[in-house]
């Protein structure tokens, strides 16, 4: 069984350890694993070079949780983490003062950095990096060129163009967000392991993950609509709306700013119906959601309705199982 994931950081995250923990009981290979191939292709548009190291949080957010190394209460970053260097570059007025970076990360940065500049691409060095823990899936990069995301804002009247991070965490996103600029991607090309991932793939999935600047990012790629219709897969998404609201994160912002809806239904009838435009067969909502179920499959897609917080590892295991189900009721093409 061969399983593709499109996923951004934290909301990917969840899912893809409760696809672990579910395709080790659904494909056993006997030695607590699965044998069940999952490759998973991650937004890379939240990337930037800070204090001289490149800088992947969506990589490392996955690479930490599913490596079993992340803070699980403040949500990102390393486990048992401390700041001391982060204050030193404070002192010398390297980098943002607001965007944290703690000692444990900044090793993942330096080494990252270090492979790049030895010549190594992003999927080489992504690879390497990953050796080291026992992730059970395989992290691709959604393209090997730079694309970062920036965002228009207005701030005391002047118009100013900011990354993503800034935007985000300096901002919080209080500040709206008049549009979104993808700087590189004219540049740019899906990752050719992606694609050819996708092309093999048995099932594809989308995670609940930020449908403008994770999953909507990904989809902009050269390349990357093309493999996704190419695909003889079925193509299951998970609403990461959840009763009119983004369950963490600030996603209805960025929904906001491309004039979608916060809403399943309008996330759905966003990503569209293959065959008629779009990327998506089936679509999961939660049950407070039920009645937007007619709406979507009006617009062409399969609608689940499952329970879709991820609160633990039991809900994120089921919810990766009824994502599967879905997938596998599409009617082959
Ligand atoms: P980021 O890159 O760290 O912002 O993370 P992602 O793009 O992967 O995902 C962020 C989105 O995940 C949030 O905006 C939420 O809408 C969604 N999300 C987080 N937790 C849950 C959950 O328990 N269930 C569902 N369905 N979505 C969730
Ligand atoms: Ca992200």
């Amino acid at each position: 069984m061969r399983i593709t994931v499109l996923a951004g950081g934290v909301g990917g995250a969840k899912f893809l350890l409760g696809l672990r923990d579910h395709l080790a009981e659904r494909w056993p290979d006997g030695d607590g694993g699965t044998t069940a191939e999952v490759d998973v292709v991650v937004n890379t548009g939240d990337d930037m070079w800070l204090a001289g190291l490149k800088v992947c949080p969506d990589l490392d957010s996955i690479m930490y949780a599913l490596g079993g190394a992340n803070d699980t209460e403040r949500g990102w970053g390393r486990a048992d983490e401390t700041e001391r260097v982060s204050a030193e570059l404070t002192a010398y007025g390297i980098g943002w003062p607001w965007f944290t970076l703690g000692d444990l990360d900044l090793a993942t940065h330096i080494a990252r950095s270090s492979l790049l500049r030895d010549g190594l691409t992003l999927t080489e060095v992504t690879a390497r990096l990953a050796e080291r823990w026992n992730l059970g899936v395989r992290l691709l990069p959604m393209s090997d060129q730079p694309v970062e995301t920036h965002v228009e804002i207005t701030v005391d009247g002047k118009r100013r163009i900011v990354h993503f991070e800034e935007w985000w965490v300096k901002y919080r996103a209080t500040v709206p967000a008049q549009r979104f600029i993808q700087v590189g991607l004219d540049k740019a090309v899906a990752n050719p392991l992606a694609v050819r991932s996708l092309e093999r793939a048995d099932v594809i999935l989308f995670a609940p993950s930020n449908p403008v600047v994770s999953i909507g990012t990904i989809l902009e790629l050269r390349g990357m609509r093309q493999a996704l219709d190419r695909a003889g897969a079925p193509i299951a998404g998970v609403s990461p709306i959840i009763g009119g609201s983004a369950v963490r994160g600030m996603a209805d912002q960025c929904l906001t700013a491309i004039g979608v809806e916060t809403t399943a239904a309008a996330v759905a009838k966003h990503y569209g119906a293959r065959g008629r435009g779009g990327v998506l067969d089936a679509w999961l909502i939660d049950g407070i959601d039920e009645p937007s179920a007619r709406v979507i499959e009006a617009a062409g897609i399969r609608t689940s309705v499952v329970p879709l917080w991820m609160t633990d590892a039991t809900t994120s295991a089921q919810l990766a199982s009824d994502a599967l189900d879905a997938a596998f009721a599409v009617p082959r093409r």
